[in-house]
């Protein structure tokens, strides 16, 4: 069959596929004769090609007996096939070619995906592709990938989300598989199967023979082929997947939800109208409803989900959470569909973050949301009309304005939307409104399933521990179940005494899209770095007028630089408090911005203060203005806020004790390395103490001297940037007396430089603590070879290193060693300076042993390093230069890369050419070596061990403390750039 004939029938009986206007990439929808379906995608200016398969087949297909085989084979996949029996192929041949892969599973899915220099497209798609042909699972590497997929578990076991997920399905229908366990650890796959007799790769190579069929997979392949060649390429490659079955898996044949049906699926007989206390690992204090829905995919075209999930998360007036955040009840409010979902339900959620007073009336926090509920009900779904029309609106803004995503991100958002929506509409569905009209019916259906009767309340908090009388089954989540008192939670707004009522009309729809006309008789496509368009002691102002996006947006970023922000661990609580007081004020009226594309940001930094509107050039100067007024006047004159504030940002600092140890570990080498640095824990030691009047009080000091530096970006003229940054420094200035900030006083922040601080060192640094939280199993290590200031030679040094080491350490110390799930070693960057960073975190071995498996495993690299072929060693500095050198697809990408520049004062606007440059002049093997010798040293190294509790009970020894701040007295700190 010849492929032109193939491409003329595909042309004429395929749909086609609907993209933005800007999208210059071509797409194709085709089918082979197995089943599979795929879209081509052909960009021929992409450096990189990229592919994604989504598997129909996910958790609730695991046998009953081996909870956790859909997401163990998704593990297993990539070790080995018939064709490629080296369980290495996949990972070398990627890195080689800078290329990068992952995989996940879910209920019904499990999805695959890679990209890769576009040129080794084909080489990569090869390999894939015979994942699902002939994977060897074989009996070796079974026994050590269990281990990757306990370790997953254990990373799992601390972290709510996971716990919570978890309980609510163990608590349902035990005759619909949601109720599974759907990770695996090695009592489920190892273990347990053992006992029972079970060969767990036999089940392996059953599962894969029975679900993975070709008819239930979708494919998506972008390259810089044309079309035709990506078809063939295609049509060829997997042509030998098999078709073993023609159906996704069906869980259950009638498959409806109804909230009038107590057998409503997930969650079972009985079910629903259930209230869980549920005890947190975390300082958490939320309250969540969860209501089982039909299942919404098949309205994608009207959204119903969209239009109420808009609703019941309105910030504005007359709200949900306007109405809590009246009482002093709730911080923060989302709604909409949850994204746990099977063909036969979806869970649309109303999650409220608590205030303390939120939870002492935890009843009618929940009531208030079922008194929305019948407000919107009462006034009918006809009444929306106007609510979806302005959904609608926006969503043509957004898709006209669209610009096209990483090839990655492509591929792997179209092959998994090709499970569930038509091919034409893959690309259109999440941003447009495809349907002709409004359609009440679906809204009308989803509204009457919101109701006290088809819910779960989930009450989130530390306070409920009392109550708890069960342990969930394999989180051991503690927490009590009860049915739901649905008179205490059926009350009237006039009852609960709230304003409840649907928002206004949103006055930030940009209503002008046109692009601006270029100043100084600039060309469009031609390049060109920010230029200062101001430069005084108070300001200074960097601008580029967008050439090469042509997209209706842009960008406004300012540094407030004022050294008090950063000056002591209260200052900045101070300034953390002041932010998000100013930033509550500006809520109910940024939130109808927010809807309408418009984001402004306002964070502390080590230099001051940062200020970022982005959005739609057209409303922007609108909300820069109300930003600016609230900066210059902020009324800071409610003690609840405070309150409710100074308790979100305490129990943040407690939870940091709940992170990931390797986390644990990362902080304690900036603590060690960036001077100054300040930890949560002293943070967390002055908060209590800092009153609003401290608030109020500070905020003059804050802007007694200040100068600013900032970068306006996009559609925006010479004269609008100075418009805008000039009414923030007058505004600012009249209101707080402000004087210049001395230049001296602006520099950043400085990073003790190893190698110089312990010249000739033999030994690493290693600084070593007891993991804070108890209960967390696991070790880790954060390990830093410094290479020096951040320059584009250092850049491309360190960047090379990381390249050649990163997938032999993780085939040495994850695949084969298994030390655990986390395993990285790559290049990084500090505070201006760059390094080769390792992190390892394991519940099996201690810090010590991991970082001599570490050093043990660099030795073996550094050895193989040196018999490197010429041919080997420039596909690493080709991947390496792909790797820095990816355009940029977005404006919003181009105003990170510029703001980086300039937020950290380097200003190397080519610094992207010149790392290349760097790059090109590495002639050979040796020149690798000799710079892996200059930076692979002890003396450049410093290692942070974080210990797990039970390993020290169980024998492990800390090594002495080192005295973080004697230890910066006495070092040599970097140059700054
Ligand atoms: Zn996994």
């Amino acid at each position: 069959m010849s492929s032109s004939a193939t491409c003329a029938d595909t042309a004429s009986t395929m749909p086609t596929i609907l993209k933005p206007p800007s999208d210059s990439r071509d797409y194709r929808y085709i089918e082979l004769d197995n089943g599979l379906r795929a879209v081509l995608i052909s960009d021929p200016s992409s450096e990189k090609g990229a592919a994604a398969l989504d598997m129909g087949v996910g958790q609730m297909s695991d046998p009953e007996e081996l909870p956790g085989l859909a997401h163990f084979l998704e593990h297993m996949l990539f070790l080995g096939t018939e064709k490629y029996p080296d369980e290495t192929a996949y990972s070398s041949t990627l890195k080689k070619h800078g290329g990068s892969s992952n995989a996940y599973t879910q209920f019904e899915d499990t999805v695959y995906f890679f990209d890769v220099a576009a040129p080794a497209l084909n080489e990569l798609l090869d390999i894939f592709a015979q994942f699902f042909v002939a994977p060897l699972f074989t009996a070796d590497a079974t026994g050590r990938e269990l281990n990757a997929v306990d370790s997953e578990h254990a990373k799992n076991m601390q972290v709510d989300v996971w716990r919570t997920m978890q309980l609510m399905r163990t608590t349902s229908s035990e005759d619909y598989p949601f109720s599974k366990f759907g990770t695996g650890s090695k009592e489920t796959l190892e273990t347990t199967p053992a006992e029972a007799g079970i060969d767990v790769r036999d089940a392996l190579l059953a599962f894969h023979a029975k679900y993975y069929s070709a008819a239930i997979a979708t494919l998506a392949v972008l390259g810089t082929e044309s079309l035709d060649e990506l078809e063939a390429t295609v049509r060829t490659k997997f042509a030998a997947m098999p078709r073993t079955a023609d159906a996704r898996p069906v869980h259950r044949a009638d498959g409806v939800v109804d909230s009038t049906n107590p057998d409503s699926l997930p969650f079972g007989d009985g079910g629903v109208g259930q209230w869980f206390s549920v005890v947190p690992v975390a300082d958490a204090r939320s309250v969540a409803l969860w209501f089982p829905v039909l299942p919404c995919a098949p309205h994608y075209k009207t959204r119903p989900a969209s239009v109420l999930g808009h609703l019941f998360g309105h910030e504005s007036a007359g709200s949900i959470l306007a109405a809590l955040k009246a009482k002093d009840w709730a911080t923060g409010l989302s709604a909409g569909l949850s994204g746990l979902a099977t063909a036969d339900f979806d869970i649309f959620t109303v999650s409220v973050d608590l205030t303390e007073a939120g939870e002492a009336n935890v009843t009618e926090v929940v009531a208030t949301i079922f008194a929305y509920a019948d407000m919107v009900r009462a006034a009918g779904p006809a009444a929306l009309e106007w609510v979806y029309d302005e959904l609608v609106a926006m969503g043509k803004v957004s898709f006209a304005a669209k610009e096209p995503q990483a090839p990655l991100k492509t591929a792997l958002s179209v092959a998994s939307n090709l499970q569930r929506v038509a091919p034409e509409d893959v690309l259109a569905f999440s941003t447009l409104f495809l349907a002709d009209a409004y359609d009440p019916e679906p809204v009308r259906v989803l509204l009457e399933s919101l109701t006290p009767t088809n819910v779960r309340v989930l009450h989130l908090s530390k306070s409920v521990a009392p109550l708890a009388n069960a342990e969930e089954r394999w989180y051991g989540t503690s927490y009590e179940q009860h049915a739901l008192d649905v008179a205490a939670v059926s009350k009237t707004a006039a009852e609960l005494e709230v304003e409840l009522s649907l928002p206004t009309p949103n006055l930030f729809i940009p209503t002008n899209l046109e692009l601006k006309k270029l100043a100084g008789g600039a060309e469009a496509g031609e390049t060109y770095a920010p230029v200062v368009i101001a430069d005084t002691p108070l300001v200074k102002l960097w601008h580029k007028q967008d050439n090469t996006f042509a997209t209706p947006k842009a960008s406004v970023c300012v540094k407030i630089k004022t050294p008090l922000a950063y000056a002591s661990p209260r200052s900045v609580v101070l300034t953390a408090l002041a932010i998000n007081m100013i930033k509550e004020e500006l809520n109910t009226y940024a939130y109808f911005a927010e809807v309408a594309g418009l984001k402004f940001a306002l964070a502390y930094d080590p230099q001051g203060m940062v200020v970022q509107v982005s959005g739609y050039s057209d409303k922007l100067p609108q909300l820069l203005e109300a930003v600016v007024g609230k900066l210059a006047a902020p009324a800071l004159d409610s003690e609840s806020v405070f309150l409710a504030q100074r308790d979100l940002m305490t129990r943040a600092y407690l939870n940091a004790r709940k992170q990931q140890p390797y986390m644990h570990a990362f902080q304690a080498a900036k603590a060690t390395l960036i001077a100054p640095e300040w930890t949560p824990e002293q943070k967390l030691a002055i908060i209590g103490s800092v009153k609003l009047a401290d608030v109020v009080a500070f905020l003059p000091r804050l802007f007694a001297q200040f100068s600013l530096e900032a970068l306006v970006h996009g559609n925006v003229t010479p004269d609008e940037a100075l418009v805008a940054v000039t009414s923030l420094s007058t505004a600012l200035t009249e209101a707080y007396c402000s004087v210049p900030l001395a230049a001296e006083l602006a520099q950043p922040r400085r990073v003790v430089a190893l190698g110089a601080s312990r010249p000739g060192a033999t030994a690493p640094l290693v600084v070593a603590e007891l993991g804070p939280d108890a209960d967390n199993a696991n070790s880790a290590i954060y390990t830093v070879w410094q290479a020096g200031v951040n320059s584009p030679a250092a850049e491309a040094k360190v960047g090379l290193l990381g390249q050649v080491i990163n997938q032999p350490a993780f085939h040495e110390l994850r695949t084969k060693q298994q030390l655990g799930y986390i395993v990285d070693v790559s290049s990084s960057e500090m505070e201006g300076t760059v390094c080769v960073r390792a992190v390892i975190q394991s519940a099996v071995k201690d810090p010590a042993a991991l970082d001599a498996a570490l050093d043990a495993a660099l030795a073996d690299i550094r050895a193989e390093l040196a018999q490197m072929s010429a041919e080997e060693f420039s596909q690493h500095v080709a991947a390496r230069k792909l790797a820095v050198s990816e355009r940029d697809k977005r404006l919003a990408q181009e105003t990170n890369r510029f703001w980086g520049e300039i937020s950290k004062e380097r200003y190397v606007f080519d610094r992207v050419s010149q790392v290349v440059a760097a790059l090109d002049a590495v002639s050979s093997v040796d020149q690798l070596l000799a710079w892996y010798d200059e930076v692979m040293v002890p003396a450049n190294k410093a290692s942070f061990y974080l210990y797990a509790a039970a390993m020290v009970e169980a024998g492990a020894k800390l090594p002495a403390a080192v005295d973080g701040v004697a230890f910066k007295r006495g070092a040599y700190l970097y140059p700054l750039p």
